[in-house]
């Protein structure tokens, strides 16, 4: 793999100054929840904000919690080693309870590949509800963020480790009640422990704008939460809109094929003077149900080198994936 370096400019400055001003002038220390522990968000680097170190999508949602460990460790830890060598710091695991998630392999591969991994609290809500356990379905909203709650209060599956976000999903087309009620959950579990939510929402505005609307009835501000795959959207004037509004954007399918797209998006985001607004990251996976690693390289390989031959600086690109992904995962509450 090509080495890819970019310098580390002024994170500390430009981190204390975001965070300030998203706390309306509060200082709070930036804390970000990995498996190996606490990390101050000025620690977190390089990072990709929307990979999976492995997942069973696809299996029954029963197979959850089983991998044929000497087989996945073969695979993912020299690709995360491969990774480091590039710069690569921190990985957000988007791998959510029942359809693969298992703390402490991510915890070992960690530890083993020197990459921080993040996991997650919450349920998949989109693949039409496959992977909503049957208790949600009839649960309340406070019972739901009871359950994610106590996996933040203490640690997740008997482990000490804590997630670092809540990640739920929507389906397309109108929200379902169910969708709508795993969101409104999330955003109790916010209250309580100051975990962003990210989630899975594709190119569907009749989701943004219904998680929007919930966000404000409970004054929650957006930058706590992530417009997951908002790259599937087509309409970049809505995008720009959402992210002016202050939520974050994930463009988070980056590859090699498509590298002039997002140059192309990012642009935009520049000139409006959004970057600061923008997650980047590839939805590839080093253990697909035990398949061959789908990449998520072309960010250090293709898209930075690209960027910067179209004028964007250093700092630009520090901005995108260094000081917007330790700003998006530091964990406080965010009310209006
Ligand atoms: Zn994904």
């Amino acid at each position: 793999m090509t080495k890819f370096k970019f310098p580390i400019i002024f994170p500390i400055v430009i981190l204390s100054f975001l965070v300030a001003l998203e706390c309306n002038g509060q200082s709070i220390q930036a804390k970000i929840e990995t498996v190996t522990g606490v990390v101050s968000s000025e620690n977190i680097g390089f990072t990709l904000v929307h990979e999976h170190i492995m997942s069973n999508f696809g299996a029954d949602p029963s197979d959850i919690d089983s991998y044929d460990e000497d087989k996945l460790f073969k695979q993912v830890l020299p690709y995360l080693k491969s990774l480091k060598e590039s710069g690569v710091e921190t990985i957000v695991d988007c791998t959510t309870a029942y359809f693969g998630r298992r703390v402490d392999l991510l915890k070992t591969i960690s530890e083993a590949s020197g990459v921080k991994i993040i996991t997650n609290t919450g349920f998949y809500g989109a693949a039409a509800d496959k992977y909503v356990p049957e208790f949600a379905r009839t649960a309340s909203t406070s019972e739901l963020a009871a359950v994610w709650i106590s996996e933040f209060e203490e640690g997740i599956s008997g482990t000490e480790i804590k997630p670092g976000f809540i990640k739920l999903a929507f389906d397309d087309g109108i929200p379902s009640e169910l969708d709508l009620k795993l969101f409104e959950a999330g955003i109790l579990t916010h209250l309580a422990t100051g975990l962003t939510i990210a989630v899975h929402t594709g190119d569907n505005p009749l989701a943004v704008k219904a998680q929007i609307a919930l966000l404000e009835k409970y004054n929650v501000n957006l930058s706590a939460w992530i417009w997951v795959h908002a790259s599937k959207s087509s309409d970049i004037g809505y995008l720009t809109e959402i992210a002016s509004k202050g939520a974050w954007i994930s463009l988070d399918g980056v590859n090699k094929d498509n590298i002039t797209s997002y140059v192309e998006m990012l642009k935009v985001f520049k000139s409006k003077k959004l970057l600061e607004r923008v997650l980047l990251s590839h939805d590839g996976n080093s253990y697909p149900r035990g398949g061959a690693v789908r990449p998520f390289e072309a960010i250090s390989i293709s898209l930075i080198p690209t960027l910067i031959k179209n004028g964007f600086s250093d700092s630009e690109i520090h901005q995108l994936v260094v000081v917007n992904p330790g700003n998006a995962f530091s964990v406080r509450v965010r009310k209006n």
